[in-house]
C-alpha cells in the first residue's frame, strides 16, 4: 500500500494535538507521520509564570513528545527551509555536520511566533522574551540574582534598579507573568536581611486602557485593582520603546531604571515562516476554512499562532491553546478526509471561556457564561489546567508540586545552567576527521595546537598548523564543504558557531574579506 508522508513542523499545542489525532486517525499502514520540533519535548505555556516562583517544578510543566506522540519519528532537530515545489523540508544538522531532508506527501505548518523586538532599540540586547521553559528559568534566575546583588548593595541607586523588576505587555502572558514574579520576590525578600519590602518595585507596561483587554470589563478591572493592592505599579497606555542594561525606557519618555526587563510584547513571525514563498497577512500565513495553507490546498495545512485563521462567522480565531488544540482535530481530520477521498470539515469553535492568574490563590474566569472572581476562580483555574496538561504523569507531579507549595516555604535557590558557547575549545587526535568533503558548513575553526591536513579529491590541498584558519568557505558561500579535514597530529581548535561567524562577518565586511581572501589563496597553493 502506498504509505503517505505526513510532516508536521512545530512541537507545540498546534504540533502535538495534530500528531496525537493523527495517530488516533489513520493505521501505521497508511501513513507515517514525522514531527519536527527544536526540544524533545511539549510546553505547557499556560503553567510557565509558575516556574518563575517555584510553585510547581522546573520539568513538570513540559512533556516529552515521544510518550506523547508514541507512533511518531521525532526530529529533534531546527526546521531551516521548506521547499514547497519539491516537497521537502531541509533540517539543520546535528551532532554530525549533514544535512537532512524529509520528503512530504502532506505538511502540516505549527511553528508558533516568536516576541519580535526588531526595530525597539535595546529589547533584543536587554530585555527577556516569555516564552519557552528557558525563558522562565531565566527570568527566576535573574529575579534572585538580582535579590542577592542588592542584598549587598550599599548604592541606593543602584539597589533601587535591582529592585525593581519590569514587565511589558498586560495580556494574559504579561499580567500572569508579573502577578507570579510579584509574589515570588516579595514572598523571598523576608530572607534578605538588608532589603526593605518598600525598596521593591514590580511595575506592569501595558498600551491600553486597562490590563487584559480580551475580558469582560468588570473582571479586568477587578484584576487591575488586585494587582495593585498586591504592590503592582501599572503604567498604563504606555509602551516600551527602548532598553538599555539599566533601564526601560517608555514611549511617553519615562526612564524606569530596572536591570530586570521581560517583555511578553510584541508576537512576530519566526524567522521560518518569514522565509516561506507564500503570502503572508501580517507576517501569518493565510489559511481557508479547512485550514489549508493558500494556495496549496490539499497538500499543507497551518494553524496554530502562526495561522491567520478566520472561522465561519468571519472572526479571527485567537492565537490561544484552546483554539490551537481544536484546530489541531480539524487538521488531522482533513489530512485523513483528503487521503480517503472525502470531504474536509471547515473550523469552528467559539472558545470555552478566558481565565487568567493573578497570583497569591486569586484569578479571574469567563467560563461558560459565568463570570468568576478572586479564590473560587483560582480553583476554576487551577482544576482546568490539571485537567488539560497531557499525560498521567504530569498531572500526578503538578498536584504534588501544588500541594507542597501549599505546606512549603518558597524555594530559593538559583539553579545556574551553564549557557552553551557557541565559540569552544574542541580536540581531536591524530587521524580523526574534524569534517568530511560534502558535509554541511556549521561552524569554522582555528588551529590553537597541533597540525591538520585539507584533502580533496585524495589531493592534499594544505598542511594547517597553529593560528591557522580552516572552515570558512562554507560558511562565506552558504555551500557543502568542498575538502575533507583530519588532524595529522593530536590537535586543539577552536571552534566559531556559524551564527557567530555571520554577526563578525555582516558587522565587520573587513573579517569577511580577509578569511575568504587567505582562503581562495591557499586553495590555489598545494602543498
Ligand atoms: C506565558 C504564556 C501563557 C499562556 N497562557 C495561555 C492560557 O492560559 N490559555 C491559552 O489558551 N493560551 C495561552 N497561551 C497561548 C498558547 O500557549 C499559544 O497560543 C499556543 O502555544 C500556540 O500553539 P502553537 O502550536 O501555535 O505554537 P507553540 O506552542 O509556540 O509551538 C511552536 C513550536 O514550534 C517550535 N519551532 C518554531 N520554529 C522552529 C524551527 N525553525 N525549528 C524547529 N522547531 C521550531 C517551537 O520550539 C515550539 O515548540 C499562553 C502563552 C504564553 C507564552
Amino acid at each position: 500500500m502506498d504509505r503517505k508522508r505526513i510532516v508536521i513542523l512545530g512541537g507545540g499545542f498546534g504540533g502535538v494535538y495534530t500528531a496525537r489525532s493523527l495517530e488516533k486517525l489513520l493505521r501505521p499502514d497508511e501513513a507515517e507521520i514525522s514531527l519536527v520540533n527544536r526540544e524533545n519535548y511539549f510546553v505547557f505555556q499556560p503553567l510557565l509564570p509558575e516556574v518563575v516562583s517555584g510553585s510547581i517544578g522546573l520539568l513538570d510543566t513540559v512533556s516529552p513528545i515521544r510518550r506523547l506522540c508514541p507512533r511518531v519519528n521525532l526530529y529533534m532537530r531546527e526546521v531551516e527551509q521548506v521547499d514547497f515545489d519539491r516537497k521537502v523540508v531541509a533540517l539543520a544538522p546535528s551532532f554530525r555536520p549533514r544535512a537532512l531532508e524529509l520528503p512530504y506527501d502532506y505538511l502540516v505548518l505549527a511553528l508558533g511566533t516568536l516576541t519580535d523586538f526588531s526595530g525597539m532599540r535595546g529589547l533584543a540586547e536587554h530585555a527577556m522574551p516569555f516564552r519557552t521553559l528557558g525563558d522562565a528559568l531565566r527570568l527566576r534566575n535573574r529575579a534572585i540574582h538580582a535579590l542577592e546583588e542588592a542584598n549587598n548593595e550599599r548604592d541606593e541607586e543602584f539597589r533601587r534598579r535591582l529592585l525593581t523588576f519590569v514587565v511589558g505587555g498586560g495580556g494574559f502572558s504579561g499580567v500572569e507573568v508579573i502577578a507570579e514574579l510579584n509574589d515570588f520576590v516579595r514572598g523571598v525578600a523576608r530572607l534578605y536581611r538588608n532589603i526593605r519590602p518598600e525598596e521593591i518595585q514590580c511595575v506592569l507596561v501595558h498600551s491600553g486602557e486597562r490590563v487584559l483587554p480580551e475580558m469582560e470589563p468588570g473582571l479586568a478591572e477587578y484584576a487591575q485593582r488586585l494587582l495593585v493592592k498586591r504592590g503592582v505599579t501599572l503604567k498604563l497606555k504606555a509602551r516600551i520603546a527602548a532598553a538599555s542594561a539599566d533601564a526601560a525606557v517608555l514611549n511617553t519618555g519615562e526612564s524606569i531604571p530596572t536591570r530586570t526587563l521581560v517583555s511578553t510584547v510584541p508576537a512576530g513571525p519566526t524567522p521560518l515562516i518569514q522565509s516561506l514563498k507564500c503570502r503572508k497577512e501580517k507576517g501569518r500565513l493565510p489559511v481557508n476554512s479547512s485550514l489549508e495553507l493558500e494556495g496549496f490546498e490539499g497538500s499543507v495545512w497551518a494553524l496554530g499562532d502562526c495561522a491567520a485563521i478566520r472561522m465561519a462567522d468571519g472572526s479571527a480565531a485567537p492565537p490561544t491553546a484552546q483554539h490551537a488544540t481544536r484546530e489541531a482535530n480539524t487538521v488531522a481530520q482533513n489530512i485523513a478526509a483528503v487521503m480517503r477521498g472525502k470531504t474536509q470539515t471547515a473550523f469552528q469553535f467559539p472558545g470555552l471561556g478566558k481565565l487568567g492568574a493573578l497570583g497569591h490563590r486569586s484569578a479571574v474566569a469567563e467560563v461558560f457564561g459565568m463570570r468568576v472572581s478572586g479564590f473560587p476562580a483560582w480553583l476554576l483555574w487551577r482544576s482546568i489546567y490539571l485537567m488539560k496538561l497531557p499525560g498521567l504523569d504530569r498531572k500526578l507531579r503538578v498536584g504534588l508540586d501544588w500541594f507542597a507549595a501549599l505546606l512549603l516555604p518558597t524555594d530559593l535557590v538559583q539553579l545556574r545552567v551553564q549557557v552553551s558557547d557557541n565559540i569552544t575549545n574542541e580536540h581531536f587526535e591524530a587521524g580523526e576527521i574534524i569534517f568530511r568533503q560534502g558535509d554541511v558548513g556549521d561552524r569554522m575553526y582555528i588551529v590553537r595546537a597541533g597540525e591538520v591536513e585539507v584533502v580533496r579529491e585524495k589531493q592534499t590541498l594544505a598542511v594547517l598548523g597553529p593560528g591557522e584558519y580552516f572552515g570558512e568557505m562554507a560558511l562565506l558561500a552558504n555551500l557543502p564543504r568542498n575538502a575533507t579535514i583530519s588532524a595529522t597530529k593530536p590537535t586543539d581548535v577552536l571552534a566559531i558557531a556559524k551564527s557567530d561567524f555571520t554577526k563578525l562577518v555582516t558587522t565587520m565586511p573587513e573579517f569577511g574579506a580577509g578569511v575568504s581572501g587567505a582562503a581562495s589563496k591557499r586553495t590555489m597553493e598545494p602543498k
